[in-house]
């Protein structure tokens, strides 16, 4: 069993198979994305052979994420892989290619699905996204909610940009049982230091969506990033995570895992250990397992403690969000 300094298991990883994305969203990414070389990233291969023995060491769950996972072409496969020995697989994605893998991912068991959508409206989506592809991610929405997939809808509010819209996403869950989370932005822009702050707090957040609705507190999932609420008579759910204000951190589980091996203990920090490095220099599992805890004895207490040991942000789509 893995085990950070403070006494947190650690049993859940996320991995960026890619940095590459078809969007451009202007809070992850700048239009001009210098995206690393395909033989930089962790191959099928090395992913399971890295993931098999964290598995063996109490790893359950797996998010995919990136850049966007779906325009990895090996992807399939390699979910296909992975479902053998983790039992809990959810993806991450922005939807624009999505759509016609649902039925396969379905039957893989892969139910729980992230969909990042920041607008309701196609010329805002041209604006924050730098591309016009609005059409395809309602579609892929559409067919998760037809395929009875469990939806999670990622929205990150942006002053000035969408904060207009919080009511008519808080709405889609009247009908629909999806979990609308509304996430505060974060640094990670891929532009260096140039964040000037985030001027809408969780709370903030919270006090819109109260002017147009009674909302009810749900209970606290245990390790959850988003605290939840739901709008009386509602289907869905909303929530709000304080990625920014990271009120969550005392409880993480989590391991970030980056499309080139990289290994963060914490979203904010930076890599503390490179295992794609280590597998094609031979090390055993066993060797590169004992870095892995070792890395974990040595995390941070929270995100405000690792980001001011960690000198550079990095993009979104590198993190892995
Ligand atoms: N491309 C996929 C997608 O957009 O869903 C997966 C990768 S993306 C980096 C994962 C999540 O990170 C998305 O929900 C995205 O909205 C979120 N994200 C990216 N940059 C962010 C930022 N600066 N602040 C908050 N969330 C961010
Ligand atoms: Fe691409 Fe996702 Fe980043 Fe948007 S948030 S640019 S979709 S990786």
């Amino acid at each position: 069993m893995l085990k950070d300094a403070h006494n947190r298991i650690i049993n859940y990883i996320r991995l960026a198979v890619t940095d590459r994305c078809n969007l451009r969203c202007t809070y992850c990414m700048p239009e001009q994305m210098q995206f690393l070389q395909r033989k930089a990233l962790l191959t099928n291969e090395e992913i399971l052979a890295l993931l098999q023995p964290l598995a063996a060491a109490g790893i359950d769950k797996l998010r995919i994420t990136g850049g966007e996972p779906f325009l990895r072409k090996d992807l399939m496969p390699l979910l296909a892989a992975l479902k053998a020995f983790i039992p809990e697989i959810s993806i991450t994605t922005n939807g624009v290619l999505t759509q016609p893998y649902i039925p396969q991912l379905k039957a893989l068991g892969i139910r729980k699905i992230n969909l990042s959508l920041d607008t309701l409206q196609r010329d805002r989506f041209m604006e924050i996204t730098r591309r016009d592809q609005f059409s395809a991610v309602m579609q892929t929405l559409d067919s998760l909610l037809v395929h009875d997939m469990q939806v999670k809808l990622n929205v990150v509010v942006m002053g000035g940009v969408n904060t207009d819209e919080l009511k008519a996403f808080a709405d889609l869950t009247r009908q629909a049982p999806i979990s609308v989370r509304f996430i505060e932005e974060m640094p990670f822009n891929g532009q260096g230091h140039s964040f000037s702050g985030n001027q809408w707090h969780y709370l903030r957040i919270l006090d819109a969506l109260q002017e147009d609705f009674i909302i009810e507190k749900l209970p606290n999932a245990p390790q959850a990033t988003s605290i939840n609420y739901q709008i009386r008579g509602y289907q869905g759910q909303i929530g709000v995570i304080p990625a920014y204000s990271r009120t969550f951190c005392g409880t993480c589980n989590r391991l970030r895992i980056t499309p080139t091996g990289g290994i963060k203990t914490c979203l904010y920090g930076g890599d503390v250990l490179n295992v794609r490095d280590l597998l094609r220099s031979g090390a055993s599992s066993a060797f590169i397992l004992n870095e892995i805890q070792t890395a974990l004895s040595n995390r941070a207490a929270d995100g405000f403690e690792a980001e001011r040991q960690n000198q550079h942000w990095d993009s979104m789509s590198v993190i892995g969000g």
